[in-house]
């Protein structure tokens, strides 16, 4: 008999939730974690009375979340204080002035329209068409299978209404955006949210346009710092019986006779169980830590054939004043041309922008407790990537640090400079080494539609029975609420199948 029913590796939020889920039906469950903290990039560190957040900022989309905690027998909203997050967003222009869009649509289109008025209306009419998008995928597609055709068909079947949505596959994001907004302050508010998939404006589907609307039907920040979302999965998950075993990392899967069997730990321990969940890098998985000839040679073709994600550096800062912002969240107001320049010329040739360009997160306005009395707390999300043209991040870490605040103080942040009492920094090597993310990839493997729903890594192994994926690796992709539907999919999955 196995040690467990199931072994879970990595407590990200796609690991914890689909191991407290699996506890909860009474599988015998067990988590390992490389790391001492749970979360993987969604928790929050503690540094001379600042807390600062590792990597994700913000929840939105919260309906995966509510329907796994459902699942738990409880309710979101009751283990995880949500702060409402609202104005949504502010833009910084590079003449320092700032237009702040409202959470409501309607405020919202009023601010646009002072800018513009026919791009108010457009506002208006965009956002009804994204609204009906948003509540076909949340509805269907972000808690579904998506791991064979059948998959797909069942799922079109069942939701009549993606249909209507159909156009917007032969379309970009860019094309999108601009047959709406023809207002160049406009689309400046609107270009860089690309990057949140990590390609320029002229590369992403046309699907995604809908991210400058989907904030719009919330936001929030949990209480705490995010690490208190993977901290309630593990609370709940604890309830039934769910160990969670932290600086413990996991070398290979076990694998007999193409069934997986347990897995083998760093200090060479065997932990065996009858089945195996990852929730770490899939590339990184299935070549480095399965054993090759257990593989299919077409597997192990398909899993080179995939492209590592975008990876970001982080810089983290104590403030003594209150920093001159409008909202939790803020970008730098980007043009298309400008956003489309950064990638072929910035990212692709490895050569790291002059200017801080990205998005400044400022979790204090929302939760004052996480600086000492009087104090604030940035996280800064700069545009980055992992390998840099004749250098490296070790050597560029001090300097980028400094450039950043020094940028951000010319214009959009005045007076940041004087008072900075303390920075950090993670660049995408640090996440490399800290969370085991192969270069950094935030969302593990590229974001574009080539490599979503059945061409990203099945949930359910088509290599290894009793293997199953869940978190960025896998569909629906990265971003908290995604990797939180994949801990829900790969439960009912393991359901129907063990
Ligand atoms: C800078 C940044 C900003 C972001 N901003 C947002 C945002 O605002 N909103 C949003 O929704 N999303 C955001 N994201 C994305 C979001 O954080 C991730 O998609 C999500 O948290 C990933 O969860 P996961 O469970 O897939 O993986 P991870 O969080 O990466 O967790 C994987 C865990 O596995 C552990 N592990 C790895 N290898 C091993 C091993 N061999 N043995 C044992 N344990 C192992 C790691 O230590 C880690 O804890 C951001 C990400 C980053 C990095």
């Amino acid at each position: 008999m196995a040690d467990y029913d199931v072994i879970v590796i990595g407590a990200g939020c796609g690991g914890l939730s689909a191991a407290s889920i699996l506890a909860s039906q009474g599988r015998k469950t067990l988590v390992l974690e490389q790391s001492d903290h749970v979360g993987g990039c969604c928790s929050t560190f503690e540094k001379e009375g600042y807390h600062f957040d590792v990597g994700a900022s913000i929840v939105e989309e919260i309906q995966p979340t509510e329907i796994a905690f459902e699942m738990l027998g409880t309710k979101f909203q009751d283990e995880v204080d949500l702060i409402d997050v609202d104005p949504m967003m502010s833009f910084i222009y590079k003449d320092g002035s700032k237009v702040t869009y409202p959470l409501s649509v309607e405020g919202t289109a009023e601010v646009i329209a002072k800018m513009s008025p026919e791009d108010g209306e457009a506002f208006r009419r965009f956002s009804k068409y994204f609204e009906g998008f948003t509540e076909v995928l949340m509805k269907g597609f972000f808690v579904s299978p998506a791991t064979s055709l059948s998959d797909m068909a069942r799922l079109v079947f069942n939701t009549p209404a993606l249909m209507k949505y159909l156009p917007l596959f032969a379309k970009t994001y860019q094309e999108v955006l601009t047959s709406y907004f023809k207002s160049e302050a406009v689309q400046r508010t609107m270009a860089y949210q690309s990057l949140y998939l990590g390609l320029p404006p002229e590369l992403v589907s046309g699907l995604f346009a809908l991210l400058p609307y989907s904030e719009h039907e919330g936001i929030w920040y949990p209480r705490g710092g995010m690490v208190q979302i993977p901290l309630a999965f593990q609370r709940c998950g604890e309830k039934f019986g769910m160990e969670v075993r932290l600086d413990t990392e996991v070398v290979q899967v076990l694998v007999r006779n193409k069934r997986a069997a347990g897995v083998l730990l760093g200090d060479g321990t065997e932990i065996t169980a009858d089945i195996v969940v990852s929730d770490i890098n899939a590339i990184k998985l299935y070549l480095d830590m399965i054993p090759q000839d257990q593989l299919p040679w077409l597997a192990r073709v398909g899993m080179k054939s995939y492209e590592y994600s975008k990876s970001v550096p982080m810089v983290y800062v104590g403030l003594d004043y209150e920093p001159p912002l409008e909202a939790h969240h803020s970008i730098i107001a980007s043009s298309m041309e400008e956003v489309n320049d950064y990638w072929y010329n910035n990212a692709k040739k490895g050569r790291l922008p002059e200017k801080m360009f990205g998005l400044i997160c400022w979790p204090t306005m929302s939760d004052p407790a996480l600086a000492p009395e009087g104090h604030h707390a940035l996280n800064l999300i700069p545009e980055g990537f992992y390998d840099l043209a004749g250098t490296d991040w070790d050597a560029e870490k001090q300097p980028f640090v400094e450039r950043t605040i020094e940028d951000l103080d010319s214009y959009a942040i005045p007076g940041l400079k004087e008072h900075v009492t303390i920075t950090d920094c993670a660049t995408p090597m640090d996440f490399e080494r800290r969370l085991l993310m192969p270069k950094g990839a935030i969302y593990d493997i590229q974001e574009d539609l080539t490599e979503q729903t059945i061409f990203r890594p099945s949930a359910r192994s088509k290599s290894i029975k009793g293997l199953y994926l869940v978190g960025n690796s896998t569909h629906p992709g990265g971003g908290v609420p995604t990797v939180i539907a994949s801990g829900i999919i790969a439960s009912k999955l393991i359901d129907r199948y063990e």
